[in-house]
């Protein structure tokens, strides 16, 4: 078949983020369109079809979702569902022989995370994970910071990421679908410190709480983590759906860099201490996202994200929950 200019992307789960994220970037798009559903609500899907002028056969329910590797319309699956799912739908997609793209936090452990670049690579498709900011012009000018160690080494880092959620019944409060802070909001405080050192960090001591426990029974409202780095640097991270919180400090041996927001969709901003701004317009976080993914695909060159870069922040995420479990602190 002749190369193709634009990939045919499939949603799977059309909840708040495909629905009011993705489905609109893809609108947006140069090197990919929105190609197919999959759904297990009929309903959203008669209003995607109508919407978005698919074809019927490329709509999926959950049960028939592997005839996909028979639809030719389909290059990637975007797995947008609850995170205890993300594993069976990249696996499932692997299989079908398409390429996956899967949302953050890429599972809720590091077996599953393996297992999921175990089944792309047996399947020789690409696995690149939901990380949006990544892609954000601003995030990679705090990287550049670390990378060309512009006011020396990193010293102290605060990174916080949070917002009230309202809702008392959802899968974020349920520890079976991957619910919990931490793989939520913790992992854009996590990445904020990662990517603010591009070092990974050897350990952790973290402590979890709640001020609803009426309604987080099983999982954590907030966390709170401490995080060692090989150079020295340490971070105090914090991570709740209590609190509005969104920002990164970093405090270098020569100067600092302040972020706020630092995970929103749009605006992430900023300054350092010799007066430079971070301010880069960008137009779709998520429609930049898709098309820089779409031309690794396309071209086969390396992704931003890819599975192994999920796995980085799950082996995080692991560790803390052991801290929380022992109370003291956990060697990564
Ligand atoms: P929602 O709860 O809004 O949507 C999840 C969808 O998954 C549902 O609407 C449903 O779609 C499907 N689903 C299938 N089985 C279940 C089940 N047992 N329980 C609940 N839903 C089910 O979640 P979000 O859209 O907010 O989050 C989805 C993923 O996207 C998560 O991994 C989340 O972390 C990530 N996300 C990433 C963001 C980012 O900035 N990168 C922002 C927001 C979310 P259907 O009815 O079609 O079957």
């Amino acid at each position: 078949a002749p190369k193709k200019e634009k990939l045919g992307i499939a949603l799977v789960g059309l909840g708040y983020y495909s629905t009011d994220l993705l489905a609109p970037a893809l609108q947006m798009t140069e090197k990919c369109y929105l190609a197919g559903i999959v759904t297990g609500t009929p309903a959203k899907a008669q209003q995607w079809k109508a919407k978005y002028n698919l074809a019927d056969k490329n709509i999926y329910n959950y049960q028939n979702f592997d005839q996909i590797a028979n639809n030719p319309d389909i290059d990637i699956v975007y797995v947008v569902l609850p995170p205890s799912m993300h594993r069976e739908y990249v696996v499932r997609a692997a299989k079908a022989g398409k390429h996956v793209f899967c949302e953050k936090p890429m599972a809720p452990s590091v077996a599953d995370c393996e297992a999921m670049i175990k089944a792309c690579a047996d399947n020789k498709v690409k696995l690149a994970i939901g990380y949006r900011c990544q892609h954000d012009p601003n995030i990679q000018a705090v990287m550049k910071v670390a990378k060309e160690q512009k006011f020396g080494k990193v010293k102290m880092i605060n990174s916080a990421a949070g917002y009230f959620d309202a809702r008392t019944d959802h899968w974020k409060q349920k520890k079976a679908l991957g619910g919990g802070v931490m793989g939520d909001m913790g992992v854009y405080a996590l990445q904020g410190a990662r990517l603010a050192t591009g070092e990974e960090p050897i350990s952790v001591i973290a402590q979890a709480s709640t001020t609803r426990p009426d309604i987080y029974k099983e999982v954590e409202e907030t966390m709170m983590f401490m995080l060692d780095f090989p150079s020295g640097a340490r971070a105090a991270c914090q991570t709740s759906f209590g609190i509005n919180m969104n920002y990164l400090q970093v405090n270098y041996e020569k100067g600092w860099l302040k972020l706020e927001p630092q995970s929103g969709y749009l605006g992430n901003k900023g300054s350092m201490s010799d007066g430079t701004k971070i301010d880069f317009p960008i137009k779709n976080q998520q429609a930049k996202q898709l098309d820089e993914d779409c031309l690794a695909i396309l071209n086969n060159t390396a992704l931003i994200a890819p599975g192994e870069e999920g796995l980085r922040d799950i082996r995080v995420v692991e560790a803390i929950y052991k801290s929380v479990a022992s109370g003291k602190s956990v060697k990564i």
